[in-house]
């Protein structure tokens, strides 16, 4: 089944059950289908045919559900750019990627200059005559329902740690099986009710929205991150479940104002896109009592790797290989191949093997990132893992992050994992700074609730003793806040740039 079929499927089995909420705007499943078959008929007299590639650079509103739904319904491919974004990158994208059209909020119009040959289109323009008030009137497509299954439905950017962002084209196929795998493994019920804060052009956002498609469930639109409407929205619009990066579980459990809510139609919750500190995870389970917690660990290019459903009895752990997914860990070495597996217990490169149905088929227009990425159909992560005694699997790091002090490996979270526990450490982030004796030294940098100098985190981590002491941070930075990507990921790229 394509994601037309399966956009069609919903709207059969659950046509009068609400699918998307934005503010005021609310609409059925039979709505939202009526809806995206217009805009997708009108697409299509502008010249957008199947294949071709539709740019936007949206928040998190209806109209972007909507024209993600009407690209799959047309057979377009869908290529969603980040508003957070310099116009430069954007520009960079939309040419990279051939689209031949933009969507763009007002509001973010910087983003839609100094494109040739680039149909650009505001979607909070709807007065007679403007161009999306044209597509909501114009004759509804008949739909892609023959569309090949392997044929791309949406194309994400990655932007990685260097170099510029890569397109990973993923399949009508791919996305289905991955929103399905995601619905099985976070334990989604019939009408489940997800809030929609994960951006929609990073594969945490596209997933919840598939996801909530196959289940008959809604997806609330949160246009950008605010801890109090978040709060607001799951009480009054009665979310139950929550997939969220890290960081933005931070800020509900911590926000001073949590308790003036009722959050207890939360019963699932899930975290992705980086490693939850158990300080963190057990804040979490205190705070929404959930029924299922999750650790799901995947990427852009396959979404799913491995998936935790429990995490009470071990923290952060990532659990096995996902329902689509094979793993194993190789040797760390630029040209180790999938059959360099490390021993037992050892620290080795994640590697994934391509027949994931979840899985990209190469990144587009970019043999050089192939070559790295993909060896002997695996897909090679860049992050370090182990496994533990009961084969379940620990997430160590980012090679590229790991830190070489006096020839020892020192893994950033772990030291960021046991900062977390002092009670005044809102928030950790562990680099390595040049050294001349060390070659690297370990800083941390650190948010705090309450003020503490180095001094005493550091006879907290002597006490605390589930550091090694050759671990412990040299150097302390206190800061504000910490700097992070979209997906709630710290960017320690740049306070390693701060070191420099
Ligand atoms: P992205 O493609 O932006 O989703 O980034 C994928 C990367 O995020 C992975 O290769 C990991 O480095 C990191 N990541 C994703 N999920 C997790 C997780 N559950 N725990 C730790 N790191 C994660």
């Amino acid at each position: 089944m394509n994601l037309a079929t399966s956009l069609l499927a919903a709207a059969e089995r659950t046509p009068n059950d609400e699918a998307l909420v934005d503010g005021q705007h609310r609409l059925t499943y039979a709505k939202l289908h009526e809806r995206v078959a217009r805009i997708a008929g009108g697409l299509s007299e502008l010249g957008i045919d199947r294949g071709d590639r539709v740019a936007t650079v949206l928040r998190n509103r209806n109209e972007t559900v909507e024209l993600f739904w009407a690209c799959q319904w047309l057979g377009a491919c869908f290529v969603p750019l980040s508003w957070r974004d310099a116009p430069a990158d954007t520009r960079y994208c939309v040419e990279d990627s051939g689209a031949s059209v933009i969507c763009f909020e007002k509001a973010n119009a910087r983003h839609a200059d100094q494109l040739q040959h680039v149909r650009s289109i505001a979607v909070d323009d709807a007065d007679e005559g403007s161009t999306w008030r044209r597509l909501l009137e114009s004759s509804p497509s008949d739909g892609a329902l023959d569309l090949d299954p392997g044929a791309p439905s949406v194309m994400l950017y990655t932007s990685g740690t260097t170099g510029r962002p890569k397109g990973v084209p993923r399949s009508h196929a791919a996305e289905r099986a991955a929103g399905l795998s995601q619905v099985l493994q976070h334990g989604y019920q019939a009408g489940d009710r997800t809030l929609g804060v994960m951006p929609l052009y990073h594969t945490m956002g596209v997933h919840s929205m598939v996801a909530m498609s196959l289940i008959g469930g809604c997806y609330i639109c949160q246009h950008k991150w605010d801890v109090d409407e978040a709060l607001r929205l799951i009480e009054t619009e009665r979310v139950s479940s929550l997939y969220l990066a890290p960081t933005l579980f931070h800020d509900l459990v911590t926000s001073d104002d949590r308790t003036d809510f009722d959050l207890s139609s939360v019963n699932a919750l899930g975290y992705a896109g980086a490693a939850m500190t158990s300080t963190m995870v057990e804040r979490c389970t205190d705070v929404f009592a959930p029924r299922i917690f999750v650790n799901h660990y995947g990427s852009t290019e396959i979404y799913t790797f491995s998936i935790r459903a429990g995490q009470d009895d071990k923290p952060g752990c990532a659990g096995r290989p996902a329902i689509n997914a094979r793993l194993r860990l190789v040797e760390l070495r630029d040209d180790s191949t999938p059959e360099d597996t490390v021993e037992a217990l050892q620290e080795g490169e994640i590697i994934c093997d391509l027949s994931s149905d979840e899985a990209f088929c190469g990144y587009w227009n970019r043999p050089d990132a192939d070559e790295k990425a993909i060896r002997g159909d695996w897909y090679f992560t860049g992050d370090l893992g182990r496994l533990d005694e009961d084969g379940e699997l620990w997430i160590v790091g980012r090679v590229d992050d790991m830190i070489i002090s006096g020839g020892e490996n020192i893994h950033p979270l772990e030291v960021e994992d046991a900062l977390a526990r002092h009670p005044a450490v809102l928030e950790a982030a562990v680099v390595g700074a040049p050294d001349d004796r060390w070659g690297q030294r370990v800083v941390a940098h650190c948010v705090l609730s309450t003020p503490v100098d180095a001094h005493e985190l550091d006879a907290f981590l002597l006490e605390d003793a589930t550091l090694a002491r050759f671990k412990r941070p040299r150097e302390y930075q206190f800061a504000e806040d910490l700097p992070k990507s979209a997906s709630g990921k710290i960017l320690r790229r740049r306070l390693r740039e701060r070191e420099e």
